[in-house]
C-alpha cells in the first residue's frame, strides 16, 4: 500500500507556506507545519496544482512513432542511410527496425538490396508517407516468407522479390505480428510534464487495446489516470485501471454520412449507458453536418467537437446553445502553423483553433495533444494559447489569444469533464499533483516544461527532477 507522504512550503491558489500530507493515494490534510510522514518533498514555495489532463491523444500510435525512425525530413537515399545505421546502432543485433513517413519519390527508388547495406544485421521495414508502400530488407522478407506470396509482394523480373510490398498492410502486419510498441517511454515523458492523466481518443479502441493499456497502468509503465473513447462497447475494469470515456465517430470529409444518417449514429452510439458522443470535426463542412446532426439528435452534458480545427463565426453560436465542449490543439498554431499559412484559405486563417471567442460565448473549451500528430509539450501549447505565433514567429488568429491563467486551465479539466470545472488541491480529492518550482503567477507568465519540479499519481512521485 501507499506509505505517507508529505509536501511542504508550497502556493495553493495564491496562498503561501502551506504542507499537504498525503495518505493512502488522497490528500488528507492542508494546513501549516504538519507533522512528518514517511516521505517529505520541499516544495521550496512553488506551486502546487492539479496533475495536468490531455484531453485528446493516441497512446499506441504515439508509442508506434516513438519506437519507431522517422524519415519525414529526410531527401536522400545517404540521409536515409546514415539514420537508420544510427538506428541499429542503438538496437541489438536482429531487433526489428521499422521507420516511417519516408517521403513517397524516395520511397519508390529503395529495393531490398539498398536496404541490405543500411541494416545488414537487423531486419528493416520501411513505410512511405501515405502507407501505401512498405520496403522490407532480406532479413525482414525471410521473417515474412514461408507461405506462399500474395500479388502484393513485388517481384523481379527473375521472380525474386524486390522488397517493396504495395498496398499490403495489413498482410504484412499478420506475417510480422503485432507487437505492441512500449509505452513505458511515453508514460516517462508524460510524467516529466506534470501529466497525471489522458484520454485516449481513438475510435479503434476495443476491448484487447483496453487490456494492453490496462496492464501498462497497473504495471506503472503508463501511471497516467486513462479514459478511453471508442467506438466499441467498453467495460470499465473494477479496479478503474482505465474509465471509459466518450463514444467516438470519426468523420471523413470525403465521404460524409447524411445529416440523418448521422444523427442516427450519435443515438446509437450512446447505447444502453448513455455515452456522451465525440465527433471528429477537422473542416468547416464536417462541423456543419455534425452540428446539424447534434440539433437533430438532441445533446447531452459532455458531448463534444474533437479538434474544432476550423470555425466559422456563424457556427459559434450554434455550439453554445447545443451546449457542446470544444477540446482543442492549440499548439498545433505553433508546430503546423507555418503550414496553414502556406496551405489553408486566407478566408478561414482566423477560423483555426479558436480559444478566446469560444470562451467568450461561453462554450467549455479543453486543451490536448492529438499525439502523435502533435507533440506532448502541454506547456508550448499554452504559451501557443496566449501567444498565437507559428514556430517562425508569425501570428495566427490574434483576436483568438487567452490569459495566462485561462491557458494553464485548459489543461486543467476533468477527464470526465474538459473545460468545466477544474480540478482543486483540496482534502479528500486524489493526489494526483503537478509542483511547479515557483509561484503559479510567475510560471503562467511564461508556461515552459522545465518548470514542473515533481508529479504524483495517486500519491506516488512518478517524477521529480
Ligand atoms: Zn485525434
Amino acid at each position: 500500500m501507499h506509505g505517507s507522504l508529505a509536501i511542504r512550503n508550497v502556493e495553493i491558489d495564491g496562498q503561501l507556506d502551506l504542507d499537504v500530507s498525503i495518505r493512502n493515494g488522497r490528500i488528507a490534510e492542508i494546513g501549516h507545519r504538519l507533522p512528518c510522514a514517511d516521505n517529505d518533498i520541499d516544495g521550496r514555495g512553488g506551486a502546487l496544482i492539479p496533475g495536468l489532463h490531455d484531453h485528446h491523444c493516441h497512446l499506441l500510435a504515439a508509442a508506434a512513432r516513438a519506437a519507431s525512425v522517422i524519415l519525414d525530413d529526410v531527401r536522400n537515399v545517404d540521409v536515409l542511410a546514415a539514420r537508420i545505421m544510427a538506428a541499429a546502432n542503438a538496437r541489438p543485433a536482429g531487433a526489428w527496425i521499422r521507420a516511417t513517413g519516408c517521403p513517397a519519390p524516395l520511397a519508390e527508388l529503395l529495393d531490398m538490396r539498398i536496404l541490405d547495406r543500411c541494416a545488414p544485421g537487423h531486419p528493416l521495414r520501411i513505410c512511405d508517407r501515405t502507407g501505401g508502400l512498405w520496403v522490407l530488407n532480406s532479413l525482414a522478407m525471410a521473417v515474412i516468407d514461408g507461405a506462399e506470396l500474395p500479388p502484393c509482394v513485388e517481384r523481379a523480373a527473375d521472380g525474386n522479390p524486390t522488397g517493396r510490398i504495395w498496398r499490403g498492410d495489413a498482410w504484412l502486419r499478420s506475417r510480422v505480428g503485432n507487437v505492441p510498441p512500449p509505452l513505458a517511454p511515453i508514460g516517462k515523458a508524460l510524467s516529466a510534464l506534470g501529466i497525471t492523466g489522458v484520454t485516449d481518443a481513438s475510435q479503434s479502441n476495443d476491448a484487447g487495446t483496453a487490456a494492453l493499456l490496462a496492464r501498462s497502468f497497473r504495471d506503472g509503465d503508463l501511471p497516467q489516470r486513462l479514459m478511453l473513447m471508442s467506438e466499441a462497447h467498453l467495460e470499465a475494469p473494477a479496479d478503474h485501471a482505465f474509465a471509459v470515456g466518450p463514444a467516438k465517430i470519426l468523420l471523413d470529409e470525403r465521404d460524409l454520412p447524411p445529416v440523418d444518417d448521422l444523427g442516427a449514429l450519435i443515438t446509437g452510439a450512446r447505447g444502453r449507458a448513455n455515452r456522451p458522443v465525440a465527433i471528429h470535426c477537422v473542416t468547416a463542412t464536417e462541423l456543419a453536418v455534425t452540428l446539424a446532426a447534434f440539433e437533430m439528435a438532441g445533446t447531452r452534458k459532455a458531448d463534444r467537437l474533437e479538434h474544432g480545427s476550423v470555425i466559422p463565426t456563424s457556427a459559434i453560436p450554434v455550439i453554445a446553445k447545443l451546449g457542446l465542449t470544444v477540446v482543442t490543439q492549440p499548439g498545433f498554431i505553433h508546430t503546423h502553423g507555418d503550414r496553414y499559412l502556406a496551405e489553408v484559405d486566407p478566408a478561414e486563417h482566423d477560423d483555426l483553433y479558436r480559444c478566446a471567442t469560444l470562451f467568450s460565448a461561453g462554450i467549455p473549451v479543453a486543451g490536448s495533444s492529438d499525439a502523435p500528430y502533435g507533440g506532448w509539450d502541454c506547456w508550448r501549447s499554452m504559451r501557443a494559447a496566449i501567444e498565437r505565433k507559428t514556430a517562425d514567429g508569425r501570428s495566427i488568429g490574434f483576436e483568438e489569444r487567452i490569459a495566462p491563467l485561462a491557458a494553464l486551465g485548459l489543461f486543467r479539466g476533468k477527464a470526465s469533464d474538459p473545460g468545466g470545472t477544474p480540478s482543486r488541491v483540496e482534502p479528500g480529492v486524489p493526489a494526483d499533483l503537478c509542483l511547479l518550482d515557483a509561484p503559479r503567477a510567475e510560471v503562467v507568465q511564461r508556461p515552459d516544461a522545465e518548470r514542473v519540479a515533481a508529479t504524483i499519481i495517486g500519491g506516488r512521485i512518478v517524477y521529480r527532477r
